[in-house]
């Protein structure tokens, strides 16, 4: 089947066939893992056509790689950009295009609450190197508007966010961005191109942790951009090359590609439990509040209906007797594991104040919306009624 027949398909289809011709080659169905870092040269005027890019080939594993290449279609078409790159983690992913994109003097605006490592990225190392870090509270798109300025040369947030779940209407962040020539970087983690797709939305890039439900297993750690080709041509040649080294294996990429095969039937059943797990939460007597766009209280939910196709199957909420309340009930999970990460197959459960976002300061977690008595849960692919009966047990021994 040739490129252009399988874009016509359907999103299953495309993660499953995209790119690969198992007619090709010794015949595998599945595509090779192909471990090499360095690429030969039939001869010496061949070897410099590709260096100078002139000519189509590998060189070296670090700016291509036939299996990662192979992902990087699969991504990019998924997502509906012009190309992808994928690198050794998310935050290499973050870093990679933003050490491209910026330079000294330049403005970069992010919203109230980030993962915490972009945080510290963000104050700890763009500003280290004269980029300007603003925060505003991108859940209102007027705040953009009253911060932009015409130093301002990208705008980046989590949609929901990491981890309060707060939600960002991408395409009015866009038309605001677009009058000031600012490009838009959505970090589309917590729905992957199944539930949300911001470059259809008219954002520039979407950037991802795949160790979390591109990968879908727990058993690697990646990213990706999507964006257009041109600028990530630039990324994979300055940004990655020689910036950041951020260079995705190529074991760890046959992985994500084999992870890719079924995150459409995972995805739908991490979006039921969840469903299931928010509103049992969120009619518990101990429950001070749930937040999931699934749910009807969900503050959110008419942009969560607009730009998400499902809620997805990350929750956050807030017990009643605040940390400690919250510290009793992890402890008691029996089945539901205390981890952080996310997207993978066993549910998961998570202080982000102690934990995934104790790279802020406590009067930043303040300021950044992210309340000390948090919980976070991953809903995993386990059975719903073991799910809800380990939440009930744990919240009995409050
Ligand atoms: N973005 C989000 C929303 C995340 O949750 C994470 C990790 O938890 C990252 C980025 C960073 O990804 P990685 O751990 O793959 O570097």
């Amino acid at each position: 089947m040739s490129h252009s027949e399988q874009n016509k398909k359907g999103f299953t289809t495309r993660a499953i066939h995209h790119g690969y011709d198992p007619y090709s080659g010794y015949g595998a169905l599945n595509p090779p893992l192909h471990m090499s870092s360095t690429y030969c040269f039939p001869t010496v005027d061949e070897g410099s056509a590709r260096f100078a890019g002139e000519k189509e080939g590998f060189v070296y594993s670090r700016v291509g790689n036939p299996t990662t290449g192979l992902l990087e279609q699969r991504l990019a078409v998924l997502e509906n950009g012009e190309a992808a790159l994928v690198t050794a983690s998310g935050m290499g992913a973050t870093t990679s295009l933003l050490w491209t994109l910026l330079a000294p003097g330049d403005e970069i605006i992010a919203d109230t609450t980030l993962y915490g490592c972009t945080y510290a990225f963000f104050n700890h190392g763009l500003t280290k190197f004269g980029v300007k870090v603003t925060h505003a509270d991108l859940t209102d798109p007027a705040n953009l508007a009253n911060t932009i300025s015409e130093k301002t040369r990208a705008v980046f947030f989590e949609s929901p966010a990491n981890p309060n779940m707060r939600l960002v209407d991408i395409a009015a962040i866009v038309a605001i961005a677009r009058k000031h020539h600012c490009q838009v970087i959505v970090d589309n983690t917590y729905c992957t191109p199944y539930l949300q797709r911001p470059l259809e939305l008219g954002a520039d890039y979407v950037v991802h942790s795949a160790t979390k439900y591109l990968g879908g297993h727990g058993d690697l750690i990646a990213g990706a951009i999507v964006g257009p080709k041109e600028a990530l041509d630039q990324v994979r040649f300055y940004g990655i090359k020689d910036m950041t080294g951020a260079v995705l294996s190529s074991q760890d990429a046959f992985l994500v590609l084999r992870g890719l095969k079924t995150l459409a039937l995972r995805m739908e059943r991490h979006c039921q439990n969840a469903q299931a797990v928010a509103e049992y939460l969120s009619a518990h007597p101990k429950v001070e509040i749930c937040h999931y766009p699934g749910l009807k209280t969900f503050a959110q939910k008419k942009l969560a209906e607009r730009q998400m196709s499902l809620p997805g199957g990350m929750i956050a909420f807030e017990l009643k007797g605040g940390f400690e309340a919250g510290r009793r009930f992890m402890d008691a999970l029996q089945l539901i594991t205390r981890a952080v990460s996310l997207g993978d197959a066993e549910s998961l459960a998570q202080h982000p104040a102690s934990m995934t976002h104790a790279t802020y300061s406590p009067e930043e977690r303040r300021e950044h919306l992210i309340s000390e008595g948090l919980v976070r849960i991953s809903a995993g692919l386990e059975d719903q009624d073991d799910l809800l009966s380990d939440i009930d047990q744990a919240l009995a021994a409050i």
